[in-house]
């Protein structure tokens, strides 16, 4: 089916130039033939129809490769904060995710639908419809997370002020936080994070900004201009020169790197906050917890643990707890954040293993942003990181009963 109008403005056009208007929007080509290729008949199903998803072998190569291609694809789906700014669709973020939900949703009605006619289903329309499905359920979550997006009066940005000139802020060294492949921005003028894509940053520079940064580089200044009070003139900003000195000091950056001696990014011991125990998990704590919380805790006995910790969740400080279950052939962490909304994390290590607790902790401790998706997309290797960890799951909070058992599968069942 060939849709008529623009699924972001509902501007109605022919097919062809309906291309060239969603490159205005800033879409490039292949997304745009995605965004104007579904249809309309399916819309609002997924919301009110069950979904009997298809067994498919995970580890079939076939199938891993095609998920890695749609998954790709589809990437434009989940913009982050920064990759956002760089449309101009007039629309806030999580409405527009909206619309890419409404559109993934037809499609895989469509797909669903093909299914059931008489036609064996191919392996494709399997792999699709599960692919698709659980890009589906990242964007509900993402945009969940984004629902609780940061308040601003709590955002506390410790950074000095930043030079203003008309729209312009000028920055230096002590604004900036390197990332994993982009840099993060504190204006505390306006009382935001920006975030740039800068493909040679990484966590360990933050290291160097002292001794480094600030000596090398003391007088450098980068400027971010706006157009609006929210959009960025990305023309007239030259933050991305961060990513040309780091090249061309690539070499010496790797030497200085060296004699940062740390344990890897993932767990810094300086800064290790010990979880504290909670005593008697059953009494007074778990009451003004959410269900999951409480249902889990009473699955504890023995020499099992609940510690209270806080989680970094994207720069703001959330109550989480960490739940140690020992069973017979592993041990058990059970992430949960008290907020509703987060996903929780299930991990399983090997029984023997130790410290298990304080270095979970770290992960969650960490500044690395968009934890759930890192861990949905693989975006850690938790064997090297962790050690023994071999397995981590996300559980949803959409489900109790779903929930509940996964817990019994893995605690009692497999124990
Ligand atoms: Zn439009």
């Amino acid at each position: 089916m060939i849709s008529t109008h623009c699924p972001i403005c509902l501007k109605q056009k022919p097919y062809e130039d309906l291309l060239s208007h969603l490159s205005q929007h800033g879409y490039d080509g292949i997304q745009a033939s995605i965004l104007l290729n579904y249809d309309k008949t399916y819309k609002g199903l997924i919301d009110h129809i069950n979904l009997k998803l298809p067994e498919v072998d995970q580890l079939d190569e076939r199938f891993v490769l095609y998920k890695k291609f749609l998954q790709e694809t589809y990437r434009f789906f989940k913009p982050l904060p920064s990759e956002y700014e760089k449309l101009d669709v007039k629309k806030n973020i999580t409405e527009l995710i909206s619309i890419y939900r409404e559109i993934l949703g037809c499609k895989i009605f469509k797909i669903k639908t093909r299914f059931e006619s008489s036609e064996p289903a191919t392996d494709i329309d399997k792999y699709e419809i599960v692919v698709l499905y659980s890009i589906y359920e990242e964007l509900l979550d993402y945009q969940n997370e984004l629902k609780q997006d940061i308040e601003p009066s709590q955002i506390q940005i410790s950074c000095p002020e930043a030079v203003k000139r008309g729209n312009t802020f000028y920055i230096g060294w002590d604004h900036i936080e390197f990332r994993e492949s982009k840099i993060a921005v504190k204006i505390h003028e306006i009382q935001r994070e920006l975030t740039f894509k800068i493909p040679s940053s990484q966590l360990l520079l933050n290291y160097l900004k002292e001794n480094y940064f600030k000596v090398r580089f003391k007088d450098e200044q980068f400027r971010i201009a706006f157009i609006t009070d929210r959009k960025l003139n990305l023309d007239q900003s030259t933050i991305q020169r961060i990513d040309d000195l780091l090249k061309a000091n690539s070499r010496d950056i790797e030497e200085m790197l060296k004699n940062v001696e740390l344990k890897g990014e993932f767990i810094n011991v300086e800064n290790l906050i010990k979880p504290v125990v909670i005593d008697k998990p059953n009494d007074g704590f778990v009451k003004n917890k959410h269900e999951y919380i409480q249902l889990a805790v009473t699955y504890c006995y023995g020499d099992d643990k609940v510690y209270s910790i806080r989680e970094n969740y994207n720069g703001k400080e959330e109550g989480a707890i960490i739940i140690e279950y020992k069973r017979s052939h592993h041990t058990y962490l059970l992430v949960e954040n008290e907020n509703l909304n987060r996903s929780a994390h299930l991990y399983t290590f090997d029984k023997n293993s130790t410290e298990n607790v304080e270095k979970v902790c770290g992960f969650y401790l960490s500044d690395k942003e968009n934890k759930r998706g890192i861990i949905k997309e693989r975006g850690i290797d938790f064997k090297k990181e962790l050690d023994t960890v071999f397995n981590v799951k996300t559980l949803y909070h959409s489900d109790f009963k779903k929930y509940r058992d996964h817990l019994l599968e893995y605690l009692y069942k497999i124990g």
